[in-house]
């Protein structure tokens, strides 16, 4: 795909092509053919048990619409550096690693930041890496609807991190609406199926309680989430 970039730069220098009653600039069609990057933080090989079904490529990427009050994310981003880079770059990168995919039912798993602001990277990534890597994403579904919707059609599995289903408490420890989470999860019920969705429901010290978070499993399991599960954030002091 670089050389696919190159070569309309170098087709920016020509005249306008017609196209029966209607005239694209070449440099337009650049424009829209113009690769879609993803803004790399890092790559953990070799994981096994914590980011899905057998042994996977933790991809993590840049940035996200919530505030979290724990967020590690956030730190790692101002001490690390964003490389953006494109999906050919990234396939070679982690294919290194397609043997313990394929033999695990493994694969790539996006996280970050949240993944989701970057769903119009996995179509290109999908291309290359075929149907047989498992591809997941870690996500808190605080995104627009149509980012969700266009990752369905790639994703495998959603790994949703709830924070709580509590609006005060979701609102008071991410600073956004529970209400965008929740719509997005029924609208990814709905559209990808309970199987191919876990949800973490975590206890925030500081934030929720116990009580707090048998009440967002109850709710969770009454929309039809089948696969969860529970941990605590474990603050460093
Ligand atoms: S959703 Fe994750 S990455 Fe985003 S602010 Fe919260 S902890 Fe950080």
């Amino acid at each position: 795909m670089g050389q696919d970039l190159n070569n309309n730069n170098h087709m920016t220098m020509e005249k306008p092509e017609e196209t029966g009653d209607e005239t694209l600039r070449i440099s337009d069609r650049a424009a829209e053919n113009k690769e879609i990057c993803f803004p790399l933080l890092s790559i953990s090989r070799l994981r096994m048990g914590t980011d899905g079904r057998g042994i996977t490529t933790l991809v993590a990427g840049a940035g996200c619409p919530l505030d979290c009050r724990f967020c590690i994310n956030k730190e790692m981003l101002e001490r690390g550096r964003v490389r953006s880079v494109t999906s050919e770059w990234l396939y070679e990168e982690v294919s290194c690693d397609e043997l313990y995919f394929l033999s695990t039912g493994g694969g790539v798993t996006f996280g970050g930041g949240e993944a989701l602001l970057h769903s119009a990277f996995y179509g290109a990534f999908r291309k290359l890496c075929g149907s047989s890597w498992r591809l997941s994403v870690e996500t808190s579904l605080a995104v627009p609807r149509s980012n969700v919707e266009m990752a369905a059609d790639q994703i495998d599995e959603f790994i949703v991190d709830c924070k709580d289903m509590d609006p005060d408490i979701y609102n008071e420890y991410t600073g956004g609406e529970a209400a965008l989470m929740l719509g997005n999860l029924r609208f990814l019920l709905e559209k990808a199926g309970a199987e191919r969705i876990i949800v973490r429901v975590p206890l925030i010290p500081g934030y929720n309680t116990e009580k707090d978070r048998e009440r967002s499993v109850k709710l969770l399991k009454e929309m039809g989430i089948k696969r969860l599960e529970l941990f605590d954030y474990v603050i460093k002091q």
